[in-house]
């Protein structure tokens, strides 16, 4: 039987285990932690029945994932769950930008900015299932729809400062600011529009989800697809040399290039091994895990019912703030990312006490303490918010590198999204799961499409191993992509 080694069971390792085993290889899995999920996991690690996300909280990219939804994970017990709102970024007035699942609802919010809100993303959104096959997957390759991607890829070569511009409003230019700073980079650079266009889009389409019973629920589900067709999983097994790793037609590597490297060095082509060693990594996070007794008092109704606030004031604040930490420095007001995942989940909550997840963009390996800063930023917004924290429990960059040695330097985005990396992946190169060593492939988030919760490079890196084996997933087992498309 053809057989198959994956080290590492974050939700990329996951899809690539599930969709060998589902075309009929017999597939080991390795996990360095002592539980699956990496960035995928989640724990009553605070307060005892208040659950927290570790990482991954809210997941755009991951309920329109071809890979998920070819795996059907629903009937593996996979629940999307969306608050009434999906996110909202107050400004000091009491104001918001505030974005609901419908382009026409956000745009009557937006005031005199929604025909602009509408003329971007109306067609985008129509057709995201069609052009989520070539947006999100490796990009030097023939689209299935030249057209439809050339007038989404457009924008988002533009720099997050120039394309807010497009509005006029505070409110709609912080909203925008907010969503493209998920890209961790100086909004002043080209493509640092493409990472919020994309969970824009990918929002309206479908939500901005959170998993019902913590994004570990997506892990789980996975692991249920690989179990079904006989794979096995083993924790606790850190693989830091390739002598640990059991004999394999193919070995898929959920690592960061930097590991890699590590792994085979001597053996990778030196265009390849020099490649993965200059891998950039990006800025990093401090998250705060608080117990919230009644909730965030946010001063902006809206901010009350969203599973997302993003607090940072207004554009240029943002992206002053993402400027600094790019260059190392600690702003004093970071831009910060709130969850109130609870909010869609209710059963995440004990009684009147409410987990709420926040995380402050930090510079990359960052090593003082953030939490007054975040606290800052949560009382600006919402006065009183100190006096209901009844719980608080801060991971610092070097914990998340201590968890996860993918996070290195508290990195959660797997590298840099320079333009490079971020449409190419870790080296330009046809198959960019490929190491150029036979049967060993890259399977993690550094890879096309990116980060995310979405396993679609795990699926792009199953099919490309398959390719290698001259083997076709079986059918009803891979995505329309890797089926038709031969990723
Ligand atoms: C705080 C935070 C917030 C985030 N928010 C979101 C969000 O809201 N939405 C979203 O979609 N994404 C979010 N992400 C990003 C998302 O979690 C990652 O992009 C995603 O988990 C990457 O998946 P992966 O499988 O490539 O790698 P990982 O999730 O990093 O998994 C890699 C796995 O490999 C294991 N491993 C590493 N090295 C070894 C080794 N040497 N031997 C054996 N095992 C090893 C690790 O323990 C881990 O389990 C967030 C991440 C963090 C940390």
């Amino acid at each position: 039987m053809t057989s198959a080694v994956v080290v590492g069971a974050g939700p990329n390792g996951l899809a690539a285990a599930a969709f060998l085993a589902k075309a009929g290889l017999e597939v080991t899995v390795l996990e360095a932690a002592d539980e699956i999920g990496g960035g995928t996991r989640s724990s009553e690690a605070l307060l005892p029945g208040l659950l927290h996300d570790h990482c991954s909280a809210i997941h755009p990219t991951a309920v329109t994932s071809p890979a998920l939804r070819a795996l059907g994970l629903d009937r593996y017990g996979l629940r999307w769950r969306t608050a009434d709102v999906d996110c909202v970024h107050p400004l000091d007035d009491g104001s918001a930008g505030v974005l609901l699942r419908s382009v026409p609802d956000t745009a009557r919010l937006l005031g005199p900015d929604g025909d602009r809100y509408q003329a971007l993303f109306t067609t985008p959104v129509r057709h995201w299932d069609a052009l989520a096959h070539d947006a999100l997957g490796p990009l030097l390759r023939l689209p299935s729809h030249p057209l439809l991607l050339a007038r989404f890829g457009l924008p988002t070569t533009l720099p997050a400062t120039v394309l807010g511009r497009l509005f006029r409003t505070p409110q709609a230019r912080a909203l925008w600011a907010g969503v493209a700073a998920h890209a961790m980079r100086s909004l002043s650079r080209p493509f640092t529009s493409a990472i919020g266009l994309g969970i824009l889009t990918a929002g309206h389409a479908a939500g901005w989800a959170v998993a019902e019973g913590g994004s570990q629920s997506i892990a789980h589900a996975m692991e249920r697809v690989l179990r079904e067709h006989g794979g096995t999983v083993h924790t606790g097994v850190r693989v830091t040399d390739r002598r640990q790793l059991p004999p394999a037609d193919v070995t898929l590597l959920d690592l960061d290039p930097g590991q890699v490297a590590a792994l085979y060095g001597d053996r990778l082509p030196a265009r390849v091994r020099d490649a993965y060693r200059r891998f950039r990594r990006a800025p990093a996070v401090f998250k705060l895990d608080l117990a919230v007794e009644g909730g965030v008092p946010w001063t902006n109704a809206h901010a009350r019912r969203a599973s997302t606030v993003h607090l940072g004031g207004p554009l240029a604040e943002v992206a002053r703030a993402e400027r600094d930490v790019v260059a190392g420095r600690m702003p004093e007001r970071p831009f910060v990312l709130v969850g109130q995942q609870y909010l869609a989940d209710p059963a995440r909550s004990a009684g009147d006490v409410h987990p709420v997840y926040t995380y402050a963009h930090v510079p990359h390996g960052y090593d003082a303490d953030a939490t007054e800063a975040i606290l800052g930023q949560l009382e600006r917004f919402a006065p009183g918010a100190r006096d209901r924290i009844v719980g608080l429990r801060a991971t610092p960059p070097a914990r998340f590198a201590a968890a996860n040695p993918n996070f290195t330097g508290g990195d959660i985005i797997t590298g840099a999204k320079t333009a490079p990396q971020l449409l190419l992946g870790p080296r330009p190169a046809l198959d960019p799961y490929a190491t150029g060593l036979p049967g060993v492939f890259l399977c993690s988030a550094a890879t096309p499409p990116g980060p995310g919760a979405h396993g679609l490079c795990g699926a792009g890196a199953a099919a490309a191993a398959l390719r290698q084996l001259g083997l076709r997933a079986t059918p009803g087992s891979a995505t329309p992509q890797t089926a038709d498309r031969d990723w």
